[in-house]
Parts: C-alpha cells; sequence; structure tokens
C-alpha cells in the first residue's frame, strides 16, 4: 500500500524552455508544472541540455522529480526524426562537445535561411533570429517568430508555407545525423531513447526502420496522438518489447498549447519501468 502510494502522481516527459523554442524559464515552467499536479517531469529542449543542472536544483525545492532529458534531431532519408533521450548523464564529456558542435551547425543553417529569405528579398537580419533564439538551440520557430515580428509576414504559420517549411525556397537542412547516430550518443551516455510523436510526422515503414535502429521506446501519449493512435502505438511497443512514454510537448504558449499542459502524462509506475531498463 505504501508502495502505491508513492507511485501515485503525473510524469510528463516531454517539455520545452527558453533554452530551445519554449517561451518560459526553467523556473516558470517547474512552478507551473507543480501547479498543474505534475510529480515528475522531464526538461527535453531541442539539442540542448543546458536547463537540466537548474532543473536539478528546483527540483528540490519544488517537489517536483526531474528526469535528465533532451529532444535530439536526426534524419531519416527525407524526414526530420525527434529522438527523446532520458536519464543519460547530461555532463558527459563527449555528450556535450556533440551538442556545441550541433549549436554552431544550427546557427550556420540558420545563416543559409536568411541568406535565402535575402535573395527572395526578404530583407531578415541574422541577429533578429539570433535575439529571438537567446541562449537557447536556433531554429526554425525562432525564424519565423523573427519574420513575424518584423512584419514580413501575417502569421508564423506563413513563415513555415511561403518560406521555411520543407520543400520551401528558404528551407535548409540540418547537419544530417543518422537516428542510430543519436541513440548511440544517448547511450553512451547511460540513456535511453524514445521515438519522438510518431504520429505527427511519419508511415509505419519509417517507425519499423527506427526501432531496428535500436530505439529503446515509442512516445506513445501526445497531444498530436488520438486515442486510436495511442492505442496503435501501444500495440506496436508491446509487440517489440519497447517502454512507452509520453508527455505534453508544452511550449510554453507558443503554439497556442497552453492547455495541454498537465493533461498529457504518464504514471509514475511507467518511469519506474524505465528505471529498470537502465
Ligand atoms: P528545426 O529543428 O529548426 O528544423 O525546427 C523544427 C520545428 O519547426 C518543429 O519542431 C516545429 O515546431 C516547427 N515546424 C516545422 N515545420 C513546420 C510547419 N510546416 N509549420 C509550423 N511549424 C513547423
Ligand atoms: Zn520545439
Ligand atoms: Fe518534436
Ligand atoms: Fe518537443
Amino acid at each position: 500500500i505504501i508502495l502505491r502510494l508513492c507511485m501515485a502522481g503525473k510524469a510528463d516527459l516531454h517539455m520545452h524552455t527558453i533554452h530551445s523554442d519554449g517561451t518560459l524559464t526553467t523556473r516558470e515552467l517547474m512552478e507551473r508544472a507543480r501547479r498543474v499536479g505534475l510529480t515528475t517531469i522531464s526538461i527535453t529542449d531541442h539539442d540542448n541540455s543546458s536547463a537540466i543542472d537548474e532543473a536539478l536544483v528546483l527540483s528540490d525545492e519544488l517537489g517536483v522529480e526531474v528526469i535528465s532529458g533532451m529532444e535530439l534531431s536526426a534524419t531519416l532519408g527525407d524526414h526530420d526524426i525527434h529522438l527523446l533521450g532520458y536519464f543519460f548523464d547530461h555532463t558527459q564529456r563527449d555528450l556535450l562537445d556533440y551538442l556545441a558542435f550541433y549549436r554552431r551547425e544550427r546557427i550556420k543553417r540558420a545563416e543559409r535561411i536568411v541568406g535565402k529569405l535575402n535573395e527572395l528579398k526578404i530583407p531578415l537580419t541574422i541577429e533578429s533570429v539570433l535575439e529571438q533564439a537567446g541562449n537557447g538551440s536556433v531554429g526554425r520557430p525562432h525564424i519565423a517568430n523573427a519574420l513575424l515580428e518584423e512584419g514580413l509576414t501575417e502569421t508564423y504559420h506563413e513563415a513555415f508555407f511561403k518560406y521555411i517549411g520543407f520543400g520551401r525556397p528558404a528551407y535548409e537542412k540540418k547537419y544530417q545525423v543518422t537516428p542510430r547516430e543519436a541513440i548511440e550518443l544517448i547511450a553512451s551516455a547511460g540513456g535511453i531513447s524514445f521515438i519522438a510523436h510518431p504520429g505527427n510526422t511519419f508511415d509505419e515503414k519509417v517507425l519499423v526502420e527506427l526501432i531496428q535502429q535500436g530505439v529503446d521506446g515509442i512516445e506513445v501519449i501526445h497531444p498530436s496522438h488520438s486515442p486510436e493512435r495511442v492505442a496503435h502505438y501501444k500495440g506496436i511497443a508491446n509487440e517489440y518489447f519497447l517502454l512507452t512514454s509520453g508527455g505534453s510537448d508544452f511550449h510554453g504558449g507558443r503554439k497556442n498549447d497552453v492547455e495541454v499542459f498537465g493533461k498529457y502524462y504518464i504514471s509514475e509506475e511507467e518511469v519506474e519501468v524505465m528505471r529498470r531498463r537502465l
């Protein structure tokens, strides 16, 4: 019974701060996590682990359990793949070197995108993009916001479908990392990796290929997954003996996502199953 009581709770293992494309600081996000009743969280900034130290310190103060986390970008053919890494040692040298390298590559890519926009006579500057990103890893959401703020597009989404979305004239690939490389990076730092929001982006063939490349689990619970999709991915996880995870992918309201926080979560038991797999 005591075990049961300890286990009650909600774990949200997918959310972003200003260290990538979220709008909240680590403290703001964690205070909000406590308010909405989350007992365990993982902050999963894109290709960036720099929120983790602060989150671990705040964990005691706020009484919210913190698991190290990150959302790594990878590519499989034409598909942008997101992999969620958990429970890794966020101070590991190789991991930090890789992230520093990738961060520089992201800045170079932002410069290439701005170059293409300028060729299209869109007078965006790299400075305004970097300002949007602050200290976080630079991504297309920052470019979209900079375009919006400078009055160069009407809406955030227009930036993607007119210019920077896949196949659009100012699209630029990210530095290419295979899912296997990302999985190995997480594994060598003692962590486990999950396929993020499979329902969002790709078909079954890609999913099976990612499983073959060695992921430990699938993110089953996600705002983009219907109940049918959730059941479907649970079935696949069972079939391949994979772990299951989930979360809100909360960005602090940037994508009108305020209502998801506290509503998409997994049980503490599921987190315990992950710990046993480490
Ligand atoms: P990046 O990692 O820089 O390629 O940025 C990827 C992020 O851009 C995704 O996580 C989405 O938040 C956003 N994004 C990509 N494509 C679109 C799109 N067509 N419309 C809106 N947002 C998008
Ligand atoms: Zn994001
Ligand atoms: Fe993602
Ligand atoms: Fe995310």
